[in-house]
Order: C-alpha cells, then sequence, then structure tokens
C-alpha cells in the first residue's frame, strides 16, 4: 500500500524496541508499512513503568479496534494477559494513597483510595509485555536489529540514513525515536531544554523486590486491600511505590516493584549505595518500615538523577519523538504510558497520509509536537501540585479531586467517543470536542479555568501567602461551584467492558450515579472514591465515609449537593 521507492530500504526506522516502538511498528505493519527495529539491547530486558490507568487501556483498544489487531485487546484485560500473553502482571483496582508523618504511625483516616475502573486495571511486568509487543511487531512484518547501536544519523531531502555498530547503512524514509531519556535524535538535534523548563525536581530509586506483605490489611477501614492496586506511600516532598505483580490469582510472579522518589533539593543525594540510602530512608516513616522490613530486593537497584526533561522541538522533517524520549516528569499518577500511546495515536494519522504522498512537510505533524509539550507542562503541573500539598493532609485531600475531576471527566467523555464509533465506524468520535484543551481534547471544556486556579491556590501556599488548611478549602469551594456534569452512559461502559448489556442499569440509576459521583469527587468526606455498589448508596445520601465519623458518634456536617447536580439527573 505504501510507496517505497528503490533508494529506502524501510519506510519507517523505529529507534528503541521498548514499549513505544514496538507498539508503533505493530500498527505501521498491519498497515502495510515496512519498518526496520533497531534497539541497543535485547529482549527479555527490564524496563521500567508498570502501572497503567484506565486512558491508558481505553486508547490501546481504540488502536486494536480502528487497526484490527485484537492481540492489543489482550494487553488490557487482566485475564486475556494472563490467558494470552504472559502470567507475570497483577492488578490495579485502584490509586491508594496513604499520608505519612516522619517518626509516626500512619493515620488510617488519612488513606485515600480512587478507584480505576469497575475493570481491573494492570501493573505490567515489562519484561515480558514488552517482548510480546516485539514479537507482534516481528509478526506484522517489523525487520528486528536488536544489539545494534545507532552510530550515524543523517536526514535530508532524500530520506533519512543510520549508520549501525553491526556496520550496517539503513535508509529509510522517516525515522521515529523510541529510546527514552537518552533519545538518540535529541541528542543529534540538540534538542533538549537546557535547563529544562520543568518546575518538578525528583529523583528516585528503584527495584524489585520479594517478601513485601499487603499493606496493613488490618487496620485498613477502606473497603479493599492496598495491595489490590497500586499503593503510593506519601510523605513530605516525596513518596514510594509498591506495584504487586503477585496480586492477581492469575499470576505466577512474586515480585513487587519498589520505589522512592524524592525532592533531590529537600533530601540531596548521598554518597552511598541505593540499596542502603533506601533502607535508612524507609526507618523516617514507621509503617512503611513495617512493609519492608523482610523485602529483599532481586535486582540492582537504580538511582537516578533529577528525573526531569524536557524537549523544545519533538516533531521535525522526517521525524517524530516518542513521548518519552520528548521529556518526563515523574511516575506519579501513572500517566506516561499513557502519554505515550496517545502520540503513537496522533503520529498515526499524519505519518500515513506523509508515507502516502510521499510529502513529509513538518507542518501536518505540528498538533504531535503541540500535545506533547501540552501533557508535559500538565503533568509539571500536577506532581509540583502533589509534592506542595503532601506538607498537610487537606491540602492533598483537596489536590488529589483536582488530578481526579481531570482524569475520571476525561476517560468517561473517551469512553463515549469509542462507544460512538464503534457503532456508527465514524473516526470523528475519536477526536475530543474540547477546544484549546490543558492536556487532553477529551477534558472536560470547563476544566482548565479549574485546573488554572487550583495550580495557582496551590502555589500561593507553596510561596507562603496562603494557609494549607485555607488552600484546601479554596480548592474544594473552586470543585463545589465548577459546574462539570459525569457523562457516564451505559452503552459506553458495555464498550469498554466495565460491564455486560445484560446488567441493570437504568437511566433513573445512571442519575444516581452521576450526582453520587459528583459529591464523591468534591467533598473531603469520603476517602474511598472506588466505585462499589455499596458506596454508591453511601454517596447518594452524601453520608461520609464510616470510618470519618467523628468520636461521639456524630457524622461530620455534610454540604447541601451542589445547584448544578439536580441537572445532571435524567
Ligand atoms: C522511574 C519511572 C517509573 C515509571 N512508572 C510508570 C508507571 O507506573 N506508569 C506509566 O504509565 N509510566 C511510567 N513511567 C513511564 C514509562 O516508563 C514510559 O512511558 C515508557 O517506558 C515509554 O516506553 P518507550 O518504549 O518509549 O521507552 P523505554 O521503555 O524507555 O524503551 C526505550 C528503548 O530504547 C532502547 N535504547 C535506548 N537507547 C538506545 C540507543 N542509543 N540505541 C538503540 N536503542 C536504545 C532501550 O534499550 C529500550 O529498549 C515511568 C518512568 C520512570 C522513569
Amino acid at each position: 500500500m505504501i510507496l517505497q521507492e528503490a533508494q529506502h530500504d524501510f519506510d519507517v526506522a523505529i529507534l528503541g524496541n521498548g514499549l513505544s516502538g514496538s507498539l508503533l511498528a505493530t500498527i505501521l505493519g498491519k498497515q502495510g508499512v515496512s519498518t526496520v527495529l533497531i534497539d541497543a539491547e535485547q529482549h527479555p530486558r527490564f524496563a521500567v513503568g508498570e502501572s497503567t490507568i484506565p486512558h491508558t487501556s481505553l486508547l490501546i483498544s481504540v488502536l486494536a479496534e480502528k487497526y484490527d489487531l485484537p492481540e492489543l485487546d489482550d494487553l488490557v484485560d487482566a485475564n486475556g494477559l494472563a490467558k494470552n500473553v504472559c502470567t507475570t502482571c497483577g492488578i490495579k483496582r485502584h490509586f491508594g494513597y496513604v499520608f505519612h508523618r516522619p517518626g509516626q504511625t500512619y493515620d488510617p483516616k488519612e488513606g485515600l483510595q480512587f478507584g480505576t475502573s469497575a475493570r481491573d486495571e494492570n501493573h505490567w511486568f515489562r519484561q515480558d509485555i514488552d517482548a510480546y509487543l516485539h514479537n507482534l511487531a516481528v509478526h506484522y512484518g517489523a525487520v528486528p536489529r536488536q544489539k545494534t547501536k545507532i552510530t550515524g544519523i543523517e536526514i535530508n531531502e532524500s530520506g533519512v540514513k543510520l549508520q549501525t555498530s553491526q556496520g550496517e547503512e539503513i535508509r529509510a524514509r522517516y525515522v521515529v525515536d523510541g529510546t527514552g531519556y537518552r533519545s538518540i535524535l535529541a541528542d543529534r538535534f540538540g534538542l533538549r531544554e537546557n535547563p529544562t523548563r520543568l518546575k518538578h525536581h525528583s529523583r528516585t530509586l528503584f527495584t524489585h523486590m520479594v517478601d513485601v506483605p499487603p499493606f496493613d490489611d488490618a487496620h485498613n477501614p477502606l473497603p479493599i486491600s492496598y495491595h489490590k492496586g497500586t499503593l503510593h506511600h506519601c510523605f513530605e516532598r516525596g513518596w514510594f511505590w509498591v506495584i504487586p505483580f503477585n496480586n492477581n490469582p492469575l499470576s505466577t510472579n512474586p515480585l513487587i516493584s519498589v520505589g522512592l522518589t524524592i525532592d533531590p533539593r529537600r533530601y540531596p543525594k548521598p554518597e552511598m549505595a541505593a540499596e542502603q540510602e533506601f533502607n535508612e530512608f524507609v526507618q523516617r516513616y514507621p509503617s512503611v518500615a513495617e512493609q519492608f522490613k523482610d523485602g529483599k530486593a532481586v535486582r540492582p537497584w537504580v538511582s537516578t538523577g533529577r528525573l526531569q526533561y524536557s524537549s523544545n522541538k519533538t516533531t521535525g522533517y522526517r521525524y517524530c519523538l516518542m513521548s518519552h524520549a520528548s521529556g518526563f516528569v515523574d511516575p506519579l499518577f501513572s500517566r506516561g504510558m499513557f502519554n505515550t500511546v496517545e502520540i503513537i495515536y496522533a503520529l498515526l494519522d499524519p505519518l500515513l497520509e506523509a508515507l502516502k504522498t510521499d510529502n513529509f512537510d513538518e507542518e501536518p505533524f505540528r498538533p504531535v509536537d503541540a500535545q506533547q509539550q501540552l501533557v508535559l507542562d500538565y503533568n509539571d503541573d500536577l506532581v509540583n501540585g502533589s509534592f506542595i500539598s503532601w506538607n498537610d493532609f487537606d491540602l492533598w485531600n483537596a489536590w488529589l479531586r483536582v488530578f481526579g475531576l481531570g482524569t475520571f471527566l476525561a476517560e468517561f467523555h473517551l469512553m463515549n467517543g469509542m462507544s460512538d464509533y464503534t457503532r456508527t465506524g465514524d473516526p470523528s468520535y475519536l477526536k475530543g470536542p474540547t477546544k484549546n484543551p490543558i492536556f487532553c481534547d477529551f477534558e472536560d471544556p470547563d476544566y482548565k479555568a479549574f485546573f488554572k486556579a487550583s495550580v495557582e491556590t496551590v502555589e500561593a501556599v507553596e510561596a507562603g501567602g496562603l494557609e494549607a488548611k485555607e488552600g484546601a478549602k479554596r480548592i474544594f469551594d473552586l470543585a463545589d461551584s465548577y459546574p462539570f456534569p459525569v457523562p457516564i452512559r451505559k452503552d459506553s461502559l458495555v464498550r469498554a467492558r466495565w460491564m455486560k448489556e445484560e446488567d441493570q442499569l437504568t437511566e433513573r440509576d445512571l442519575g444516581f450515579v452521576r450526582r453520587g459521583f459528583r459529591w464523591a469527587l468534591t467533598t473531603p468526606l469520603t476517602r474511598d472514591v472506588v466505585s462499589s455498589s455499596q458506596t454508591f448508596f453511601r454517596w447518594c445520601a452524601h453520608r461520609p465515609d464510616p470510618h470519618l465519623m467523628v468520636p461521639n458518634g456524630a457524622e461530620p456536617e455534610a454540604k447541601a449537593p451542589p445547584q448544578e447536580a439536580s441537572s445532571i439527573a435524567h
């Protein structure tokens, strides 16, 4: 289908055969595009970035349908994964956040759980997922070049010329860089911003461990074990991640991914081995130390410098950097792989068109660059605000709603677009309607104003111009007066496989669900924002989580539902 001139060996050369390179090569191969997939390493190999979110899975499912690749759908479903891909992945039923103060046992009232979806998300054991995708890409025609380094690269009017460490010269019409933070093209064309424009500062230490038990099942007042999701232990200017691969009955993998991410301005990197630093650091927080007391690393620790980087340009004449090659903020909120998939999604249309017409003008690719810059700045504000808020639980409780409102509403809008696309086959439904968004054109159209006001508030707290408690109240007030609808539809829940067609859900039920969701997302009185039927009933009655009852048995005062909520019900 694609023109291939005699002077080119391939239509597209992809550097890096990780998640982004292999996923893109699979789709291009299925479209009849000839690709070469080049990597310095060889599968299977370790990769970091393990926790998915519904946005990641929904977009992969869209790609599976649009490009007729049902094998991709197996990646997003825990059962499909275990049956058809590997038995080494865990499940993610929620984002669990536990708040810690130095020297103190944690207070169970300061734990929060935000649901991911009615269907479990996944803890991907990346070495198996990446190998599966690589093999799939080769199955669809990609030519693999593993253990191959790029020693030279030249881009001009006639195409792309690559020299490899194997002495090969490869000529292609377009090049995609999926080599991550050591991006070959960023280096070759001087694309990195130095210093980065990003505000956030963090460094990280991580490994895989055995013998890390579920976190405090005995005192957890929330309905789901923290072990069933991605656990975040949050504290002043830092957090630990705990990502179990052993929490799915279908898993044969005993490992737990463990990491510590901290602000180097507050916690400078010491002159000691990463393992020693981790073991000493953990002692500051008794409840975290308890969880890790028997933990043993099964692979070498990795300790990084500052994680943040950005590029002034991510697409150009005959080239594009994948998301992880373009920039990165912090693993908090698990947005990296979602950004990776959305950039692949955005790149495909202009790339296929350019290959067809043999016109590689930069203009049609500019929206891809604009999207990369947008999501990087959004992630930066989101994580920076979290690190600021970890000085005070109430502020954190408020800030988490800012994340939730952006993410959940965008996911519901995307699900609706998917369902309409599946029903009609019209691809225009796969483009969200929000003009001038802050991170994604499926976000609620009024989210940008709410987000900006919330960022100003949290930054005012950091600057010392506002008390943290006052900042928290201001954010909850902003959420209260933000007239967002909760766009949940039954047909969309069915399309996303969050429920079955035969399950009962009337329009009246949906009205309750929408109003309940709205309340749960905007009140400080619920820590359990996981959508079980039990919690829905409580939300609809505007009742706080039972464990938040004040000691004399009276409930904290619940606010009246906002005016707009009544207009949401059908
Ligand atoms: C500490 C950390 C934790 C993260 N956690 C999460 C998470 O929980 N959830 C999430 O969604 N995202 C997470 N991310 C982001 C996630 O890792 C990335 O979005 C994802 O891995 C990007 O995939 P990729 O294929 O583009 O890059 P990578 O996975 O980095 O793959 C790059 C590939 O390029 C190859 N390569 C590198 N240099 C060269 C070279 N010179 N020549 C040839 N090949 C080369 C490598 O061998 C590798 O195969 C995390 C990131 C970090 C840093």
